[in-house]
């Protein structure tokens, strides 16, 4: 299998050519196949060094570059456990999107700057907000009208990890101020498959796909 096989937009082929991609990964070919085809929330058991990143990360700069209409407000959250798997995302999104222009911008709600800026930076609205759930909770508490009903995917990181960190309350909390449309794609991606990601996955998931690579 190839990238280009799954009628990814130039851009981004352009990309994946610059970072020295050949082939997709196991976990990447299905995800990739199974976002953009079928539409499907989906669960992956999948460590670090498996493609994980790009698993997700593929899908979602695709389809924000294949969307017509312009949407209002966030229409991606990817949220990791640690600020600096928070600036690693946010780097990996910036090379995927080197050729892409304005269409897909990204804004690291972890980078340290004054709250005034980051409340500048919000208003001005992003594609895609990469965060850890203890700061996205603040954002969004601190900017109430974030306008959150157009978000087509929320992605949750390392499960296994922002559980053992305590971040369980923060997703609680998310998951009020989301109310989760029918239309937000949702990926979980865990090292491990246990009771936490079922119970989030009740939460978050529509039917989803579980792979377990
Ligand atoms: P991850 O599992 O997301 O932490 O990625 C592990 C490493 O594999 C990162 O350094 C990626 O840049 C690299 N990587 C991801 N996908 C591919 C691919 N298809 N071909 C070669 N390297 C890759």
């Amino acid at each position: 299998v190839s990238f280009e096989s799954f009628g990814l937009d130039a851009r981004l082929i352009q990309a994946i050519n610059k970072l020295g991609f050949e082939h997709p990964t196991l976990i990447q070919s299905q995800s990739i196949k199974l976002s953009l085809e079928e539409r499907k929330d989906i669960i992956a058991r999948a460590s670090t060094g498996s493609g994980k990143t790009a698993a997700y990360c593929i899908p979602i700069v695709q389809s924000i570059l294949t969307t017509v209409e312009a949407a209002n407000g966030v229409q991606t959250l990817i949220l990791v456990p640690t600020k600096e798997l928070s600036n690693q995302v946010t780097e990996f999104l910036g090379q995927l999107t080197v050729f892409c222009g304005r269409s897909v911008r990204v804004l690291n709600l972890n980078d340290t700057v004054s709250d005034q800026v980051q409340t500048q930076l919000v208003k001005e609205g992003r594609e895609v907000f990469v965060s850890t759930p203890a700061k996205l909770v603040s954002v969004l508490e601190k900017n109430k009208s974030l306008e959150l009903s157009n978000l087509r995917f929320l992605v949750i990181d390392e499960v296994d990890l922002m559980v053992s960190y305590g971040y369980k309350d923060d997703l609680e909390k998310l998951k009020e101020f989301l109310g989760m449309k029918a239309n937000t794609q949702v990926f979980l991606m865990s090292a491990t498959l246990n009771e936490e990601v079922t119970e989030l996955k009740e939460k978050f998931c529509n039917k989803p796909a579980i792979l377990k690579l």
